[in-house]
């Protein structure tokens, strides 16, 4: 079983390969954790014991600061999410942070998804991957921040659950927090002028105030940058050309094992073991995806990254990280994950291979649809 382990106390995947990413735990510690059954990575362990935040790429000083802020605040707290990226979304120990406040979930870019996935099933699927990620929301709204899909609905949603309360909107850089902050502005004509822009105390992070009814605020959070995401890699041009508009359209590929599917010149994806089976491929409708026989694809893709395997294009070959190789066994229907990307459903019983930029996470998660 493949299990992959998590830390009880923020839910990163641990790891004991990158001290400066989350979950790091040296591997003797994760062999006590197990055998304690409390298994903390490093990093909430320190915090845990020593009352010590110990840096990590993910989340700069001035961020720790504001979340704690957050939850010493009587808060409920509005957690943005791109449902086409959920894992890119996650905000590690998010749950730790927000103390006893409500956490409102919020799924955009709903647009992306296929019309014809329910929605229902879609906000489960969302609720219990917020849950594999150690949060319990009390409850999920999906929106649409771009096509203004169920703002209304959203804001009535946080109206019924903040109570006495400020809001707090948190999430990632490009889950779409800005469009839909500005969405909400719109509705509310009248205190367009009125947002103002003032200092977190104690960190440089600048917030925007959007004036509630009754005395109580809005408050617009800076994004926290998430280390793994498709946004570090690629060039702004690139990351435009991969980055899906529109609802995306379901590929099918019936593979043989030994086959490969390249996915521009980004990511590649190798059909191991199973039988012969269709595969369905989410992801940009523009990406142009290229199937060869697996041993040929090493040469395949030397030959022709930057040119038939695009993005990226030739003259960003210099700054674009290799890609490094990751197996998976599949033991129940499932998505590979290229993170920022998209993803590919896989049946049960099968051997892939995910090939992603250095930096860029590829993983397994049940699959969505
Ligand atoms: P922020 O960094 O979280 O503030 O994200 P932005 O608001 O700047 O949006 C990041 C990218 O996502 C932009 O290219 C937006 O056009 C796009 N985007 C935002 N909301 C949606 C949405 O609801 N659907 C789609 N398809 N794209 C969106």
């Amino acid at each position: 079983q493949d299990e992959e382990l998590r830390c009880i106390g923020c839910g990163a995947v641990i790891q004991s390969t990158d001290p400066d990413a989350p979950g790091y735990t040296p591997k003797s510690a994760v062999e006590k954790g197990l055998a304690n059954n409390e298994l903390y990575c490093q990093r909430c362990f320190r915090l845990r014991h020593y009352n010590e935040i110990a840096p990590v790429s993910l989340s700069d000083d001035d961020f720790l600061k504001l979340l704690s802020q957050i939850g010493q605040a009587k808060a409920l707290i509005v957690y943005v999410v791109d449902i086409f990226d959920f894992n890119g979304s996650l905000i590690p120990g998010l749950h730790r942070f927000v103390g006893d406040n409500p956490v409102l979930l919020v799924g955009n870019k709903e647009d992306l998804l296929p019309h014809s996935l329910r929605r229902s099933k879609l906000r489960d699927w969302i609720r219990q991957q917020a849950n594999i990620a150690g949060l319990r929301p009390i409850d999920t709204v999906l929106v649409s921040a771009k096509k203004n899909h169920q703002i209304d609905e959203l804001l009535d949603t946080i109206e019924k659950y903040r109570g006495d309360r400020d809001v707090y909107v948190v999430g990632v850089t490009n889950v779409g927090k800005s469009t839909l902050i500005n969405q909400i502005i719109k509705l509310r004509t009248g205190v367009k002028d009125l947002i103002t822009t003032s200092r977190f105390p104690g960190t440089t992070l600048d917030e925007i105030e959007i004036p509630l009814d009754d005395g109580h605020r809005l408050v617009d959070t800076p994004g926290i940058i998430h280390p793994h995401q498709m946004a570090h890699v690629l060039s702004p041009k690139a990351l435009k050309l991969v980055a899906p508009q529109k609802e995306i359209k379901p590929r099918t590929y019936q593979l043989n094992p030994d086959q490969t599917l390249f996915l521009g010149g980004i990511a590649r994806f190798d059909y191991l073991k199973g039988d012969r089976a269709g595969l369905v491929a989410y992801f940009d409708n523009n990406l142009t995806i290229h199937r060869t026989k697996l041993a040929n694809a090493d040469r395949f893709y030397e030959k022709h990254v930057g040119e038939l395997l695009t993005p990226p294009t030739k003259d960003e070959l210099d700054s674009f990280p290799p890609l490094e190789r990751e197996e998976f066994r599949v033991h129940e229907k499932s998505d590979i994950v290229f993170e920022g990307l998209g993803w590919i459903t896989v049946p049960a019983g099968t051997t892939v291979a995910a090939w992603v930029p250095k930096g860029v996470a590829a993983l397994i998660r049940r699959a969505m649809i």
